[in-house]
Parts: structure tokens; sequence; C-alpha cells
């Protein structure tokens, strides 16, 4: 039954319905006009808490954008990144944005509060999509959603497809945190196979060019800013705007995020899917060390500048 819900027209019906539709209840945060920032909260059972924040932030356009982060529940930084980006679009004096903008700070609270990659005993939240070009769905022989590998996916997963199946954004920002720190040559050629700090992008088929020019965009604009994203290799003959895919270690198998939303589906285009890794998985401490909240600020204002622009 859950395979096929029928969405009315707007506002928190919608979230209502792919919040439940992926097994989480729902809860309104605050009641806001409709020309206002939309916040909803979503509680996952059966704990009862905490609250996954969703924001809508209603455009010039129906054209969406998205902006995700928290998926790995380590990388904290990010998840700041996110926030940071938020505040701007709350800003009393913000002017509408082009794109309508959703945006889920942290997909994973829980993991997050524990610092948690993956949810214990779950596969790697972001390898539990379906198979590329397949939409999500429910399997009745599973009693659940399942993903390329017939695992079950996890609720916040769920909806966060929902979400995407839903307003079918033409761009989305997922919002990652890297490990891989270290910049001496040795270090450098390990980012070179294995991925490291970064903008990149999983482009969609026959729109390399743009899809690239925008990861380039962005990383040159953060660059500019001070931002440390040594594995997009800027201004050397090394310079790339992919993530290393093929030889990157794996930490689960299945299809990632970016894998599975730069293809189309039968419910929706290809996306530009853009991945954004900061240096190292830490936040600012809510501003403690100032240089790390300045080159977060500086993310944060990449995604504001050049990411959410026609
Ligand atoms: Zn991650």
């Amino acid at each position: 039954m859950r395979k096929s819900v029928l969405f009315p027209k707007s506002g928190w019906i919608f979230l209502f319905l792919l919040a439940t539709a992926a097994g989480l209840s729902f809860t309104i945060k605050s009641s806001v006009p409709a020309s206002a920032p939309v916040a909803a909260e979503l509680t996952t059972p059966p704990t009862g808490g905490p609250n996954i924040p969703v924001y809508y932030f209603p455009g010039e356009t129906k054209r969406h954008l998205l902006v995700i982060s928290g998926i790995h529940g380590s990388e904290a930084g990010g998840v700041e990144v996110a926030e940071m980006f938020l505040q701007r679009l709350q800003k009393q004096d913000a002017p509408k944005p082009y794109f309508s903008l959703i945006v889920v700070p942290v997909l994973f609270p829980e993991n997050l509060a524990s610092r948690l990659r993956a949810t214990p005993g779950q596969p790697d939240p972001n390898r539990q999509m379906p198979a590329v070009g397949k939409d999500h769905r429910f399997e009745p022989r599973d009693g659940c959603y399942t993903d390329a590998h017939q695992r079950c996916m996890e609720p916040e997963v769920i909806f966060l497809l929902n979400l995407i199946n839903h307003y079918k954004p033409e761009r989305i920002a997922s919002i990652h945190g890297h490990r891989n720190t270290d910049t001496s040559p040795a270090g450098l050629l390990d980012m070179m196979s294995g991925g490291g700090p970064s903008i990149t992008t999983d482009p969609r088929p026959g729109h390399e060019k743009k899809d690239d020019a925008l990861a380039l965009a962005m990383a040159l604009y953060a660059d500019s800013l001070g931002v440390r994203l040594p594995a997009n290799f800027l201004r050397t003959g090394r310079q790339t705007t992919r993530y290393p895919n093929e030889t990157a270690i794996k930490a689960s198998d299945g299809v990632s995020l970016g894998q599975w939303g730069s293809r189309p589906t039968p419910s929706r285009q290809a996306i530009n899917v853009v991945t954004v890794e900061t240096f190292g998985y830490e936040n600012s401490g809510g501003g403690r060390d100032p240089w790390r909240w300045r080159e977060l600020d500086a993310l944060a204002t990449t995604l504001y500048n050049v990411f959410m622009k026609p």
C-alpha cells in the first residue's frame, strides 16, 4: 500500500505524506505564513526523537534545489555548513531565491549525536540507494523498501528519496566530510585514488560540461575564500571535479546518492549531484575554533553565491 502515495497540492501535507510514507512520524515546529520559509520537524519512531529538520524556502520559480547534510553522522563539519547556509536564507532581508530550496541539515540526527557514520547494524546510509535508473519501491516479499542489494532501507533514506521524487530537484548539494587530510606528497597521491576534501559532481549524462563547470566554479570560489580542497588539485595539471569513484575504497557495497541521483528514473529527470567534502570531520564547536568556523562559513557562502544561482 505504501508504494503508491498521492500528493495533494501544497504545504505541510506534502511533508506529512512524504514522512509517513517513509515510516516517520511528523510534528510541525512552527506555523508560518505560506510566503515564509517552511520549517518542519520529523520524528523517528520507535524512540520518538530526535527530529529531522526540513526547511522549505519558496523561490521565484517552482524549480527546486536540495541541500542535504548529515547523511553520515560522523561528519559534523558538513552539518555546520548546512546550518550556516540556512541562516543566510532565514535572514530578514534575504532576497527571495530564484530556485525554491529544500534544506535538510541533518538526515540522521541520532547518528550525529553519537558521531556515528552509519546506524549500528545498517549498511552505509550513502549506499542504500535503489539500483541506478530505478525508483525506490516497497517490496511486499521483504516487507520493506529495498536498495540495489535487496537490503531494507532505513526510514531516513526512504524519506530523502520521497523528497527527491516529489520535488524533483535539478541540483543536489550533498555535504560530507573527508578524513584524508594528509597533504604531503604521499597524502596527495592517496587522494588521487581515494578521494579527499573537494567539491565534485556526479554529472548528468549529456550535461557533463555544464555540471563540471558548476562544481569547478564552486571549488574555485571556495578556494578563493581559503577553503582547503586539496583533492580538486586546482590550477594543476590534475585539476578535477570528479570523485575517484572507481578507485576509492568503498565503505560498503551499494549505490550512492550521486550515482543514483545523476541518472534519470521513471519518476524524475537526472539531477546534477554536487558533493562537498569538508577538510576533516570536525565542526567549529560553536565557533570555539574560529579558523574552522571561517572555513565552514566560506563553504556556506559558496553554496549561497554559486550553487543556488540560476
Ligand atoms: Zn560522508
